[in-house]
Parts: C-alpha cells; structure tokens; sequence
C-alpha cells in the first residue's frame, strides 16, 4: 500500500504502521505485530495466545516470549527464531525495532517502530502496577500509541493486590480444615498470585493444577522466587485440608474440584470487580487482580506517551476512543478480529487435562467482553 517512492517528504505514523486482515503489519520492515494468522515475519509482544501464533516464517521476541512459545507450541512453532533483550534494537530494512518492558507477563514487551524520525509503540497487552513477576512497564514517549482497552471503562479500577492476596490469607485462617481453590489463568496470572503470596509471607507448599507445571517451573527457571509447589494430583484429601491451590479457572467447576475438602473457590481476575461476573461463576471469594491497565492506567498511559495519535484494541474500545477525542488526540479502534482477554478465551492449557478426564469446557463463558 505505502510505496516509498511517492512519500512525501513528512512521513506520518501510517506510514509506518498499517491494518491488515492479520494484525498490525510494517510493510517498509516487512513484518507484522502479533498477526493473527500466519505471516512470513512476526515480531510478538508476549506468549498469550491470542498475540502468539504458532506457524509464522520468521518470529522476533524477547528470550521468554520464545521460550514460552516453546513450552506451548514445541519445537517447530516457528520457521526461525531471534531474541531480542529490553532496550535492544534492530534494523530491518529501514524500520527500526525497540523493545520495551510492558509490565503484563513474563517477558512482555512494547515494541517501538522508528523510521525517519517518527516512532510508533504497540503495547501489547499491559500494566502499570507492580508485579514480583516481570520487569516493570517502561513509559516510550511516541507519536502514535497502539493501546488495549481490555478494562476501559470508569468503573474498572483494580485497587491494590496486596490487599486482594491479604483476603485470601484471611479466609484461611477462617477456615483451616477446607482447601482453598483460586483459578488463576495459567501463565502469568498464576505465577504473579504465587508470588504475591509469598511477598505477604505465606510460605507453605502452594499446590498445582498439573496444567500449570511447566509455566511454573519455567519462572522459577528464570529467577522468579515462587517458593515451594507441589501438584494437587498427588495428594491425598488430607494433604489439601488448609492449603492453597491454583488452578485454570476452568478447572474450578470440574470433577477435578472432589478430591479437596469443602473446598473455597476464589479466581483471580480483573473481571471480578463485576459483582454479577463472581456469582454467575459461582466464586465465593473474588480476588480482584488484573494484569491488564485500569481506567486510570490506560487513561494516564495514553496521556503520558505525549502521541497524538491512538489506536485502540481488543476490548472496550469505544469509551477511550471517546476519551482521547475530549483530549484532542486523534484516536480510532483498530477493529482486528482475533485478539481478546485471555481469561475470556479461556485457557489453553486445560486442554491438557490432569487425570484423563475429558477437559471442561464449564466456565467458557460467552466473550462478548463487555465486562457486564
Ligand atoms: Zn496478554
Ligand atoms: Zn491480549
């Protein structure tokens, strides 16, 4: 579409950036950001699976993003594969490549796109708030700013998740003879909740739903201090009497959930500020913990970048495209079929089921993603 040869001489972000059926695409760089199908060249944000496709040619990412992708997909899920660390860049043909903590997940990132002296940033998914888990997101002064809207709308506010994981300590000191059962989505948000956990000094075995193990163990491979886990699968009804274990939040209303005694269910979710959203999963005890922005952080992120230009996606794009119009920024949705919440999706990883039980499909809940 963008023939170098007719530019005029200013270049402007869509110069740079364009939609494409399949994602965000650099046509001067040749590759695509988190494409939705599979394109010769990639460059990923993080491993989650709607921005982390396995069958691209040629795939660009930090040294976890691949290695997660690794674990997820196996060995061939790319024809090749380059790392790239925070802070580094690369060229390709006259588009330069920087990537950026994102503050979402291990291995996150923002990649920032620079050619003659204009720089675009697609943020994947992120946060502004601490997490024990990945390195803290990085501000990128740009001109125009890629963001989600996964939780944008005012009422989303997700507060402090320390005060979230103090909850659940509390509940079981209430309540020392049931298991505490917490869905947590199986990268990431499973791992950021383990060490939450011990951050608030909770030091004994936290146990796992098998589909969790290898995340997990990647973590900890990656100098993530999780402490002391054991699978679920070995333990006796006793053993679970008083523990916490982690599961997928599908996993929750499974027959996975008989062997623990009287068991509490929480989840861990930005959605369960949505009062309806808990009951209607039957969750007792809701545990309000995103790694997704709020209102605020996505409303004080967009402003910070100083971009005069917004494109919005996966989510409640309508509310901030309204907000950035009442800031003067020129903002639109991007409208790419394909990404979403994760914890919307669902999980992957739940598909490998524990003990030979055909998978759940219980709480795939409708992925209207209006957070109603
Ligand atoms: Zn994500
Ligand atoms: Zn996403």
């Amino acid at each position: 579409m963008v023939d170098r040869d007719y530019l005029s001489p200013v270049i402007r972000p869509e110069d740079i950036l364009v939609r494409s059926p399949s994602g965000v695409c650099c046509e001067l760089g040749g590759f695509h950001i988190d494409p939705t199908r599979p394109v010769e060249r990639a460059v990923i944000t993080h491993a989650h699976s709607d921005h982390a496709r396995a069958g691209h040619g040629a795939v660009l990412a930090t040294q976890e993003t691949l290695d997660l992708m690794r674990l997820r997909y196996g060995e061939a899920f790319a024809g090749s594969t380059q790392a790239l660390a925070y802070g580094e860049s690369v060229s390709l043909a006259g588009a330069k490549i920087t990537l950026h903590p994102a503050g979402h997940i291990l291995g996150s990132a923002q990649v920032a796109v620079e050619a003659d002296g204009l720089r675009v940033v697609a943020s994947g998914d992120y946060k502004n708030a601490a997490d024990p888990t990945c390195a803290p997101f990085e501000l990128v002064g740009c001109d125009l700013f890629i963001t989600e809207a996964t939780f944008a709308l005012p009422v989303f506010r997700h507060g402090d998740a320390h005060a979230e994981i103090e909850k659940l300590l509390h509940s079981l000191a209430l309540f020392p003879e049931r298991a505490h059962l917490v869905g947590a989505y199986s990268l990431g948000k499973a791992q950021r909740v383990i060490a939450l956990l011990r951050q608030a000094g909770y030091d004994a075995p936290i146990y796992l739903h098998g589909a969790m193990e290898k995340i997990t163990d990647y973590y900890i491979s990656r100098g993530i201090a999780l402490g002391e886990s054991r699978l679920a699968r070995g333990a006796t009804k006793a053993n679970l009497a008083g523990t916490i274990t982690l599961g997928p939040p599908a996993a929750l209303n499974d027959l996975w959930t008989r062997r623990f005694p009287d068991p509490v269910a929480a989840f861990a979710s930005g959605w369960m500020r949505v009062r309806a959203r808990a009951r209607q999963q039957s969750v007792a005890l809701p545990l309000v913990i995103s790694d997704h922005a709020d209102w605020d952080g996505l409303t004080s992120t967009v402003g910070a970048t100083g971009a005069g230009e917004i494109w919005v996606t996966h989510g409640q794009e309508d509310a901030l495209v309204h907000w950035c119009a009442t800031r003067g920024l020129k903002a639109r949705p991007l409208d790419i079929v394909g990404y979403g919440d994760e914890e919307e999706i669902g999980d992957t990883e739940v598909n490998q089921s524990e003990d030979g039980a055909a998978p759940s499909r219980a709480d795939t809940h409708d992925q209207d993603g209006n957070g109603s």
